[in-house]
């Protein structure tokens, strides 16, 4: 590794780099070592308002290009964002701890994907439909205020600045306090690109200063919030004070439904992975296992042998497939669910409190948890760590019901060695996704939940409409 993270002084307004208004930092902690690696600036009020009025400026301007003038710069930043590729996936092992392999291939790898989708929707601008005598036309909303989580921290954030800006809005972002690095990554790349000034800036802080501000700005015509069902509700109540439209991606507990017929050695471990993916740190991972009773006990051993074959430790050594958790909050979050879900009545399979793990470091072990009541703590509260619960079931209906018993609806999955079977029971499930026999991740198909996963879709040419209004005009 030839690149190391430095601290940050400056946000991105208006097309540079400007100092904060005050002088308060941040510390940006190494999860897999605990050392802080950098600082930032933590934003207050005034650096938002002089950022949303950028934006404001930037907007007419931007908006009135002609799509391929506003690809052509999207395609610059796309070239600038593929060389720093590298730079992106170390800052994610340094900043999160994901493993060099995963954070390549997905923390890096995914944006570029979804930003070169993104260059695409530009190009090719919704036309104008006709109804009778109404011309029914497509306006990008205006200016749009992004907050964004630490789990994913540059794929969400160019799930929102690169569309947003594909449909002519002009972008606030605040990224995650705890992975703010690699947003500086993006904007040195967006100021390589020379993106016009003003249509994205950079603010970084605190959720309840800056997240707070931009949510309850005047200036910002849409939030785009993704990370906590709790913060998610907050925004939307400031948002609605003003009408502001806004787009929450949130929470999940996905249910991973494994049919009586499935291939189960496949469902099983695909389902342990897709559990485990970003320790655990991943808002659409199937975290409640259902297994049919008659296969139940085989598939224990399965996820066992998993669970139990992971290798944790530094992200940048060979062979590391688990890093830590974010932060010392998140282990000590998730070795609590640990205890509930024993305290409730769980039976330990894999992992559990007391397992070796590595020292330095947030670590904790790959857990699977046996015997779970449908409706205990760990089989309905979003525990964001290495913890699979598995759940017994005798029909396909009762694992319907089961898979539906949740305040969440993000993703999941169903697995059957009848294909009309599975696809049958998709459709009953009331999430916002479901991968049948491993299909795998589209990044162009909309991303987003039902109930309390969230409101809006993301991705593809669903998520480039969000940001974007309809206006109808009379002939
Ligand atoms: P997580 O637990 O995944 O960090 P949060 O919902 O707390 O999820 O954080 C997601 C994003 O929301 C972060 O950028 C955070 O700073 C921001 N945030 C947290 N609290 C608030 C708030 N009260 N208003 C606006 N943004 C917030």
């Amino acid at each position: 590794m030839d690149f190391v993270p430095r601290s940050r002084t400056t946000f991105y307004i208006g097309g540079a780099w400007v100092a904060p208004v005050g002088t308060s930092t941040s510390a940006v902690e190494n999860p897999s070592t605990e050392d802080v690696i950098a600082t930032v600036p933590t934003g207050s009020v005034e650096d938002v308002d002089r950022a949303v009025a950028a934006a404001r400026t930037a907007f007419g301007p931007w908006s009135a290009l002609a799509p391929a003038e506003r690809a052509g710069h999207l395609r610059r930043l796309h070239e600038a964002l593929t060389k720093r590729a590298e730079e992106i996936a170390v800052t994610v092992a340094l900043e999160l701890g994901t493993p060099m392999p995963i954070s390549t291939r997905i923390q890096a790898g995914l944006p570029l994907t979804v930003l070169d989708s993104a260059v695409k929707l530009a190009e090719h601008w919704p036309a104008a439909e006709t109804l009778g005598n109404s011309i029914v036309v497509r306006e990008p909303i205006g200016v749009v205020g992004a907050i964004t989580p630490w789990n994913y921290p540059l794929h969400q954030v160019i799930a929102k600045v690169g569309l947003a800006l594909a449909a002519g809005c002009t972008v606030v972002l605040k990224p995650a306090e705890m992975t703010p690095l690699v947003a500086y990554v993006l904007f040195d790349a967006i100021d390589e690109a020379g993106l016009p000034p003003g249509v994205a800036n950079l603010v970084t802080g605190r959720g309840s200063v800056v997240g707070w501000a931009i949510a309850a700005h005047p200036g910002v015509d849409m939030v785009s919030f993704t990370g906590s069902t709790s913060t998610g509700s907050l925004i939307a109540k400031l948002a609605s004070d003003r009408i502001a439209r806004v787009s929450l991606e949130l929470g999940g507990k996905s249910a991973n439904v494994i049919l009586e017929d499935a291939d189960l050695e496949k469902a099983v471990k695909v389902g342990v992975a897709n559990a485990f993916l970003n320790a655990g740190q991943t808002c659409t991972a199937w975290t409640r296992m259902l297994v049919h009773r008659n296969r139940y006990d085989e598939a224990l051993t399965i996820a066992a042998k998993a669970a139990g074959g992971y290798k944790l430790g530094d992200p940048f050594a060979d062979g590391t497939r688990m890093g830590p958790l974010a932060s010392a909050t998140q282990r000590e979050t998730v070795r609590n669910y640990i205890s509930t879900g024993l305290a409730e009545g769980a039976r330990l399979i894999a992992g559990g409190l007391d397992a070796p793990v590595p020292d330095p470091g947030y670590f904790v072990a790959p857990t699977v948890l046996a015997d779970v009541d449908p409706n205990s703590t760990v089989a309905q509260e979003e525990i964001f760590g290495p913890v699979l619960v598995i759940i017994p079931f005798d029909s396909d209906d009762e694992a319907v019901e089961i898979a539906n018993n949740s305040r969440y609806g993000l993703a999941g999955g169903v697995w059957s060695g009848d294909q009309e079977r599975a696809l049958a029971v998709a459709r009953r499930m009331r999430t916002g996704a479901v991968d049948v026999n491993g299909g795998a991740f589209n990044p162009l198909a909309p991303f987003g939940g039902y109930k309390q996963s969230g409101v809006g879709r993301e991705l593809g040419e669903h998520g480039f409409l969000e940001f974007m209004q309809v206006k109808t005009i009379q002939t």
